[in-house]
């Protein structure tokens, strides 16, 4: 690596470190002092947490991206990733800046987790939920419509995108929870020590913590769509609600920046059950990466460059699709591959391609 190159990545991981020293005390402050706190120390506390979470962490991601761009292109293609950036910017700045200014709500950031992320955007529809009781006295009713109908929103529009362009139009274009920052600060993993290879035996075990964590994601989404519809289930919500948030904060939050510190940038989205369920409506599209077996010279550089260890030399040796579940559509091994053989596709875009070169070739 240059120099210049070794500068841009040590800025990169300073970003880095600054985002989740900030997190840690910005957050510990909202999420626990101000309970106590005087009101107006409170207020500022809250204003600085806003404003950390929706502008500087836009900020970040824009010069961040910036950053990346450099140092990859100097070894690689880019096509793949500049598109997941340009993807990842445009979402911070809608998210996090646009959204916000217009429905004057500081929070829409937590309406941007679908189901089987969390339910806490469900729990605005329930009256004695804690959620609901804690934002009622901000918001107003009409303020909880507007943010239950940015959640819906923001829903729709993942479910279609991903059933047109496969998991990659949430893993890397919409995710501002691990997606944008595997992306983003993708050189800067992990922050401490040498990048490392994720091992099969971490690899299965991700597996089984997948499912682990997939079950219990719809055990709580189920219950909360049983109380909702009048069920009557387990009555002490408040309870649940907790524990989904020590779930949510434990096995989620704080095990994604652990990894971004000592393993890599997608080690939560091993276990991710959005992930988990994009997954599945991945093969429902027809994601795959297409091989090209007369193409490929066994350079092992797809391989290589794949943050979820999936092996698409050996389906490239035979000119097979990759299909698998765990691919989040980054596009890394396309942008790596030296013969410029691989390419990402679903039953729709290869439909757009195709019209496209009829109308070139006519
Ligand atoms: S797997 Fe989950 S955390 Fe990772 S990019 Fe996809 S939605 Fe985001
Ligand atoms: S196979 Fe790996 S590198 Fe290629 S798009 Fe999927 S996750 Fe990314």
């Amino acid at each position: 690596m240059s120099k210049r190159a070794n500068t841009e990545s040590t800025i990169l991981k300073t970003i880095l470190w600054i985002y989740i020293v900030l997190c840690f005390i910005i957050a510990g402050l909202n999420y626990g002092y101000v309970k106590t706190a005087p009101e107006s120390t409170a207020k500022i506390i809250s204003w600085i947490w806003h404003f950390y979470e929706n502008w500087v962490k836009t900020v970040f991601i824009i010069v961040a991206s910036i950053l990346t761009i450099r140092i990859i292109k100097k070894s690689k293609r880019t096509f793949m990733r500049k598109r997941n950036l340009t993807g990842f910017i445009i979402t911070a700045l809608v998210v996090h800046i646009v959204s916000p200014l217009i429905l004057n709500n500081n929070e829409l950031y937590f309406f941007t987790m679908p189901l089987p992320w969390t339910t806490t955007p469900l729990q605005t529809l329930f009256e004695n939920s804690s959620f609901y009781v804690s934002r009622f006295p901000l918001w107003g009713k009409t303020g909880i419509v507007a943010a239950f109908a940015f959640y819906v929103f923001y829903s729709v529009i993942m479910i279609i995108g991903s059933l047109l362009f496969g998991r990659r139009w949430q893993c890397s274009t919409l995710c501002m929870f691990n997606g944008f920052a595997a992306e983003v600060f993708a050189p800067a993993f992990p922050l401490i020590g040498k990048k490392k290879k994720i091992q099969p035996i971490t690899v299965k075990i991700f597996t089984v913590l997948k499912w682990i964590i997939f079950i219990l994601s719809l055990f709580f989404a189920v219950y909360w769509i049983l109380l909702l519809v009048g069920v009557p289930v387990f009555e002490n919500y408040n309870l649940m609600s907790k524990l989904e948030n020590y779930k949510y904060l434990s096995a989620e939050l704080l095990m994604m920046m652990f990894f971004w510190i000592a393993l890599s940038g997608r080690g939560y989205c091993y276990y991710c059950p959005l992930g988990t369920l994009l997954g599945f409506i991945g093969r429902v599209s027809g994601q795959r990466i297409i091989t090209n077996k007369t193409e490929c010279v066994n350079c092992n550089q797809c391989n290589i460059s794949c943050p979820m260890m999936i092996d698409i030399k050996s389906k490239a040796l035979k000119g097979e699709p990759v299909t698998s579940l765990r691919c989040v559509g980054c596009g890394h091994c396309v942008d790596a591959c030296t013969t410029e053989t691989l390419s990402y596709t679903t039953t729709f875009l290869s439909k757009i391609r195709l019209k496209y070169k009829r109308r070139e070739s006519e």
